[in-house]
């Protein structure tokens, strides 16, 4: 990040005086923070690489106007404090912005030094120039990781890093912020939960939050403080009989009501469509005893015996860290009771030791002990930690998907189910994503496997999916698949394969009105064909052949006369009235013979619509329905919102009836069930698209204990096709129903 800015030498506004006592105030801050760890030779050391700071960094302010060197020392001192780092990082800590932004290199660095803390710098030069939301590949990234994980501490003071350039944001362009904020939402508070510590991963995710949606932050920060004494008075009743307990047990314990973090509250809000007040959650109760080591475990089992003896738990919601802890070090007693005012609240049982490991992380809570002790468990933290990171049983996919990348809120990223990663606008569907890829894998696609579950190509993506396109040869564009795309590249797609079937269809119009003429014996000309145009009353010559060759202009049933001129000679069509009583109107759709509205042309034509309450089919009994602002919509006669139509406005009702012989296609419903085996929905969604020629619009599938249901949407040709349809699907073994829907 660009916060190097060259210091005006001779600002008179600048007291350098007082910025050097400043400096070095901060600087003596800085050792004391580092406490039983401060070594002669350590201070020595540091004194060394904070000599070196200084001066390669002496020209440079940071955005805010500060001298740049109080950057160094603030990251230092919260590697000391926060995350329990010693003098080696403390002092790499102090150089980490050197040799990017200055004249110092890396051999100077292991000259001065030595080569751990070449190979630390060298790590945290690497990431800084690292763009982790760009198109990145989620095997880079793991690449990226695993190469900072041969020394930790690259992550932990590069989470220093951030940290404290989150905490100075504030002095950062709007759009810097952003891109910084979502930076940190998308890899480095998920590297700090991994690693296991949980203060940063909130105050990284909560500052993230203040600057990507500072209204939303402060609504969220005021009524959790606004709410603070009811939940402190809730907090005092529910521990009274609980702490009374342990103390005839003779515990010693804290009790403590722990607000969770903004961010989580919002995202909670999010994700469960709920107002701050219906977030049941937004503290957890926390229990900790004072055990001896040997009896850690047996004592947090003894406290939740006691929990629940006053309140009842949710089976469901237990969760024992304790005897297996995560791979980040965290260890606790997770449970949800039900207290008496009806709500469940969590409750976290742990020990002393657990607590602080959970708190600041396991380095910080080692840092004041000296002891063997202290060495293993630091060790085995880092064995499990890049074994959680080395975890060949994750693919790159799984891996980035841990990381929960809940990226910008106007970009998502999906995968390729090779690994591939593509950015896309959110609200993006599975359609635009297989435009993304390739325009041919968009034209042909008939639906996807999100995370390996079969969805319809208008399914929206989430941040960190992955994304399998099914294709057909047989496939389409269609005109509604406008409605499932953003991306102007997946529309310009579209529209312009739209435009390409229309010319090709026009095409294939012309050549048949060319063939009639000839056989009539008149030249295909101009003159000619707008007789035709007329005739059909179409609104230009490529309308005519768009329509001829669709079916809807019939050329063979007139039989036009000759002129001496050789002009084509067409009597005039008087358009039929009809003025005959609802009741009539009425048998006459149920027997759907006579003039009516004709269906099953071009819909674009005539303003009317297939109503999506039934999605009726050419070979439905249909009906027109004049609505107030969308023209004419037919209904299946058999809709359920038939007969109130009908009924209560029945002048509004216009007959309709299918044309024939047309090969346009039609969307249509169907639902069915069975027992879930292998190979079924494979086999189901083969007769669907391959066997009966059929395109499918979407297609779910959802399996409950060995029961599946599944739903699909396919355009078919009329009800004699789709009741083949659904016979073939009947003779499926496992299928045990198969009924059509209406929407
Ligand atoms: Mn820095």
């Amino acid at each position: 990040m660009s916060k190097v800015e060259p210091a005006p030498a001779t600002d008179p506004a600048i007291d350098l005086e007082r910025e050097k006592q400043e400096i070095l105030s901060r600087y003596r801050s800085l050792l004391r923070s580092l406490k039983g760890e401060r070594t002669p030779e350590g201070v020595r050391r540091i004194r060394k690489a904070f000599n070196i700071a200084l001066e390669a960094h002496k020209d440079q302010r940071r955005k805010s106007g500060e001298p740049y060197i109080y950057h160094p020392i603030a990251v230092a001192r919260i590697c000391a404090e926060e995350i329990g780092l010693g003098p080696t990082s403390v002092l790499c800590a102090l150089l980490h912005d050197t040799v990017e932004d200055t004249d110092l290199t890396l051999d100077d660095v292991r000259e001065l030094f030595g080569p751990t803390e070449a190979t630390i710098i060298d790590g945290l030069t690497k990431i800084s120039g690292l763009n982790v939301t760009g198109s990145m590949q989620a095997e880079n990234f793991r690449k990226v990781l695993l190469s900072m994980a041969q020394d930790v501490r690259v992550i932990l003071i590069k989470l220093a890093d951030r940290l404290h350039n989150m905490r100075t944001l504030d002095s950062m362009a709007r759009e810097k912020q952003l891109k910084i904020a979502s930076e940190t939402l998308f890899l480095y508070a998920p590297l700090a939960h991994r690693l296991g510590l949980y203060n940063i991963k909130n105050e990284l995710e909560d500052l993230a939050l203040k600057y990507k949606e500072p209204e939303i932050f402060e609504e969220i920060s005021t009524k959790l403080k606004k709410s603070e004494p009811v939940r402190k008075r809730f907090i005092s009743r529910f521990s009274m009989p609980i702490g009374a307990a342990l103390e005839k047990e003779g515990f010693g314990y804290e009790i403590k009501g722990r607000p969770k973090s903004v961010h989580s509250i919002w995202n909670k809000m999010q994700k469960k469509n709920v107002s701050f007040e219906e977030v049941y959650d937004v503290f957890a109760i926390r229990i900790i005893v004072n055990s001896r080591p040997e009896l850690e475990k047996a004592d947090c089992w003894k406290v939740y015996s006691i929990v629940t003896d006053y309140y009842q738990p949710n089976p469901d919601r237990l969760r024992d860290w304790i005897s297996l802890p995560k791979a980040n070090g965290y260890e606790s007693l997770h449970t949800t009771v039900m207290s008496p005012g009806g709500r469940w609240v969590e409750v976290q049982i742990r020990s002393k030791r657990m607590d602080e490991v959970a708190e600041m992380g396991y380095a910080a809570h080692w840092r004041y002990k000296d002891s063997d002790e202290k060495q293993n468990a630091m060790d085995a933290w880092i064995d499990r930690i890049r074994e959680a990171l080395e975890d060949p049983g994750s693919s790159a996919v799984d891996f980035v998907n841990d990381f929960k990348l809940n990226l910008f809120s106007e970009e998502i990223v999906a995968f390729t189910p090779n690994g591939e990663m593509r950015t896309l606008p959110a609200g993006s569907t599975a359609l635009d994503f297989a435009f993304d890829i390739h325009t041919d894998l968009g034209r042909q696609c008939i639906g996807a496997k999100v995370n390996h579950k079969l969805v319809p190509l208008s399914h929206p993506l989430r941040n960190g999916d992955q994304i399998e396109i099914i294709t057909s040869k047989k496939q389409q564009p269609k005109e509604d698949w406008l409605n499932y795309v953003v991306t102007a590249k997946a529309r310009a797609r579209i529209k312009q394969n739209l435009r390409d079937q229309k010319k090709k269809m026009a095409g294939v119009g012309r050549e048949s009105v060319e063939d009639h003429m000839r056989k009539w014996g008149v030249k295909p000309d101009a003159k000619n064909i707008a007789a035709l145009v007329e005739y059909f009353r179409a609104t230009s010559e490529n309308d005519l052949f768009w329509h001829v060759a669709r079916g809807r202009f019939d050329l063979d049933k007139i039989t036009p006369a000759v002129s001496a001129k050789g002009r084509l000679e067409l009597p005039v069509q008087v358009p039929q009235g009809d003025e005959r009583s609802f009741e009539e109107v009425v048998a006459e759709i149920r027997g759907a013979k006579g003039g009516a509205l004709l269906l099953g042309d071009d819909l674009q034509r005539i303003d009317y619509q297939l109503s999506k309450c039934c999605n009726p089919i050419p070979g439905d009994d249909v009906f027109g329905f004049i609505t107030q602002h969308d023209g004419i919509k037919v209904h299946r006669v058999s809709c359920p919102s038939a007969v109130q139509l009908m009924s209560n406005f029945a002048y509004r009702i216009v007959k309709a009836r299918w044309k024939g012989k047309d090969q346009m296609e039609f969307l249509a419903g169907l639902r069915f069930s069975g027992i879930d085996s292998a190979g079924i929905v494979l086999n189901i969604t083969t007769i669907i698209s391959a066997e009966h020629n059929v395109n499918m619009r979407s297609i779910g599938f959802e399996s409950n204990d060995g029961i599946f249901e599944g739903k699909v949407m396919a355009y078919v040709q009329n009800t004699d096709h789709l009741n083949q349809l659904i016979e073939k699907l009947r003779g499926v073994e496992g299928v045990k129903s198969v009924e059509r829907v209406d929407h």
